[in-house]
């Protein structure tokens, strides 16, 4: 084979056209005037045009108007005919319309005379090329663009050769030195907290196997100066055609703020604001893990101590609110002067503090409970004010078969008893504790129940004469239905009391006891001597409507208000709540008269009972109880007897069971009397019978004369 050069030029032609045909760049041969002479196989798939169409036409017309101004065309012209080669991007149109992009070379053949006689135009499509760069570009800018903009550093981890790619942002999230850890994951999880290094793991292994949609996780990274910040990791994995992943990228957000937020979110809605101790919520979650732990554990052990100030609202009431506060502030910080770090010191709220001591026994907690209340027995000062305050604390020990809340009820119920037993004291919850409150609960129910049904009645015990047991009156007495055994008064009246019911049943029992009264006087008997009595409670007492209630229940029985008499204590006697003057002469003015119950057992002081309108004197049945065994009994009798005579007094001897106290009293000079040696309470029909029953009937009294 002869060398291409030595070729006859037919072949050489021939050879040429074979290549011209092959190669992928379009070719155009023109005239200097631009008329097409040649176009090949790459021309026409790029332009459409076929070589038959193309040859004999005007190559300007072929390419139809590149997109350019006239002016760039005459310089382009001007150096092609000037024999330069030019270059550049051109935009033309197919056959179709559309227009693209080449890469042009336009070259002339200049002849001998140096005139221009041909031009080879060569042209490569670039339209799809530049499209994906155009592409690309756009779509790293707007990343950079993205990836500057945010706070956010990226990571990208290429899974099979384990390198670690870190932004320069991801870098200065954590601190100068972080750039040691690009490139190594293991490094990477080295700053990772180690409470949130297994999360992070399994997370990043979860999306890698492809059980998560996203990589998104939360933990802590270590800086260099030892503190932590919040990091949130997102991130994807690219998959290979198994699905198997090949690189997970992603960003990563420092949220510590917002993490700090919800932190005080979180203990605001946990602390109690004016102290900053735990609230409810937190101190029963703490009792729950100490519960808990109680029964995994049966060395363990565990104290609740309930701490109530005593009369705190005397506080907040006599020197306000913000003298209260700044004196719950200062409790605060002696419950805690006194308590260990690990203890749990809360504020239930109001005056209510709790403390949760763990591994303590009984005699441990009820120390700690003696050590708070000298803490707080010391005098607070609150703005300018020197003020004495006393608390009454619960002690529940930790019972593995207790609930939480069952422990805290436990030990507010001790806490109420301390309050009962006087204050400023502790008491530990046992069961007899719980049987009584218990009680006290469901009674407090039927009690509202059973006012609106008349469920009270008053019976009636007679008050009679020691000499020879003659019934000179009565003592109402509240009854709970026809069975004495459901509740004694003792435990009603106080109940009643409390819950603000006593004012109605004190009516009910009035009213039945001046039925009685005109009954008797209706009666052909002997007249009431020493009349009716009844009791009135302290709230009765002080209710500003008494005089008119019970003038109301005179008018409406009909009894003659010179036979009842009403029974107050030393300490009613003595209210501050009225003017106890006031209100006995107002019912000394409806013709009612006033007897002192349970004399000797408070602490009234003659001059302030010198002043009352006062009838009558009971002595307390106490005294008549210790009359046989005690000489002291005697010498009170003896006062309480001599002091009567001197403000002309009639004195009655309460709860008289025996003879001997019966004799023990006349030989005293006492007269009168109540007591089960001649009668219990009964219900009104039999009371008053034996009210009207000839006299040497009624008790069959051995006389004493
Ligand atoms: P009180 O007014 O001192 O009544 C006398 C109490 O002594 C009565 O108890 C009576 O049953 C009891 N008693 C009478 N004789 C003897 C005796 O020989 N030995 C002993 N050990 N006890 C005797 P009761 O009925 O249980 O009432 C207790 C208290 O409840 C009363 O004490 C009174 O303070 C109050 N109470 C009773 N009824 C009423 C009422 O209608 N209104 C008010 N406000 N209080 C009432
Ligand atoms: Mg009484
Ligand atoms: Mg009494």
């Amino acid at each position: 084979m002869k060398p291409y050069d030595q070729l006859p030029a037919a072949e050489k032609l021939q050879w040429l056209e074979l290549v011209l045909d092959h190669v992928q760049d379009a070719i155009l041969l023109s005239d200097a005037a631009g008329s097409v002479l040649y176009v090949n196989r790459a021309w026409e798939d790029m332009t459409g045009f076929a070589f038959e169409e193309s040859v004999g036409r005007s190559a300007a017309d072929l390419i139809r108007g590149d997109h350019h101004p006239d002016t760039f065309w005459v310089s382009v012209g001007e150096r092609i005919q000037a024999g330069e080669v030019w270059q550049g991007r051109l935009v033309s149109r197919r056959r179709d319309g559309e227009p693209f992009a080449q890469w042009a070379t336009l070259i002339p053949i200049v002849d001998v005379d140096r005139s221009v006689s041909r031009i080879i135009s060569v042209r490569r499509d670039v339209s799809v090329s530049e499209r994906r760069e155009l592409a690309l570009a756009v779509s790293e800018s707007r990343y950079a663009l993205a990836a500057r903009g945010s706070n956010d550093g990226l990571w990208d981890w290429d899974l099979r050769t384990g390198a670690l790619y870190l932004s320069p942002r991801w870098l200065a999230q954590l601190d100068e030195d972080a750039v040691a850890i690009e490139g190594s994951p293991e490094a990477w999880f080295d700053r990772v907290h180690n409470d949130d290094l297994s999360d992070l793991r399994l997370a990043i292994e979860a999306h890698r196997a492809g059980t998560t949609e996203h990589l998104e996780v939360e933990y802590r990274a270590r800086c260099l100066d030892g503190s932590w910040r919040w990091m949130l990791v997102r991130g994807a994995a690219v998959r290979d055609e198994d699905g198997e992943a090949t690189r997970i990228a992603g960003s990563q957000t420092d949220i510590s703020e917002r993490k700090a937020h919800e932190v005080r979110l979180l203990h605001n809605a946990l602390h109690d604001a004016l102290t900053g101790l735990p609230n409810r919520e937190l101190f029963n979650d703490r009792l729950g893990h100490a519960v808990r732990r109680l029964r995994r554990r049966q060395d363990a052990s565990f104290a609740v101590l309930f701490v109530d100030l005593d009369r705190f609202k005397d506080v907040n009431d006599s020197i306000g609110h913000s003298a209260g506060d700044i004196l719950l502030q200062e409790v605060t910080s002696r419950l805690r002067g006194v308590v260990r770090p690990s203890d749990t010191v809360a504020r239930l709220g109001g005056d209510e503090f709790t403390v949760l001591v763990e591994d303590i026994d009984q005699a441990g907690a009820m120390h700690l409970a003696e050590r708070i209340r000298e803490a707080i027995a010391q005098p607070f000062s609150v703005q300018s004010f020197e003020l004495f305050v006393t608390a009454s604390i619960g002690v529940a020990m930790g019972d593995a078969d207790g609930s939480a809340e069952e422990l805290l009820r436990n030990a507010d119920r001790a806490m109420y008893h301390a309050k009962k037993r006087g204050r400023a004291q502790s008491v530990v919850y046992d069961v007899s504790t719980s049987g009584k409150l218990q009680r006290r609960l469901v009674l407090q129910q039927e009690l509202r129940v059973a006012l609106p049904r008349g469920e009270f009645e008053a019976w009636f015990q007679p008050i009679v004469s020691l000499l020879d047991g003659r019934v000179l009156g009565f003592e109402a007495l509240a009854r709970w239905g026809a069975n004495p055994a459901v509740a004694s008064p003792a435990e009603f009246i106080p109940l009643a009391e409390e819950l603000g019911l006593i004012v109605p049943l004190g009516e009910a029992i009035l009213e039945q006891a001046c039925v009685l009264l005109r009954r008797w006087q209706d009666s052909e008997g002997p007249p009431p001597e020493l009349g009716v009595t009844v009791n009135l409670s302290p709230r009765q007492f002080v209710d500003a409507q008494l005089v008119d209630r019970v003038a109301a229940i005179l008018e409406r029985t009909g009894a003659d208000p010179q036979y009842l008499k009403v029974e107050i204590t030393e300490s009613t006697a003595m209210t501050r709540h009225t003017n106890p003057v006031e209100v006995c002469q107002g019912l000394r003015a409806l013709g009612v008269s006033i007897a002192i119950d349970d004399f000797g057992t408070g602490y009234s002081s003659l001059s302030q009972l010198h002043r009352l309108p006062v009838q009558t004197l009971k002595i307390d049945q106490s005294f008549v109880h210790r009359l046989g065994v005690d000489h002291e009994a005697r010498a009170i009798v003896r006062t309480i007897l001599s002091l009567g005579q001197s403000l002309g007094l009639q004195v009655v001897a309460e709860g008289v069971e025996t003879q001997e106290q019966r004799h023990a009293l006349l030989e005293l000079g006492c007269l009168r009397g109540q007591g089960w040696l001649f009668g219990r309470a009964e219900p009104a029909d039999v009371a008053l019978a034996r009210a009207v029953a000839p006299a040497d009937e009624s008790f069959g009294l051995p006389s004493v004369i």
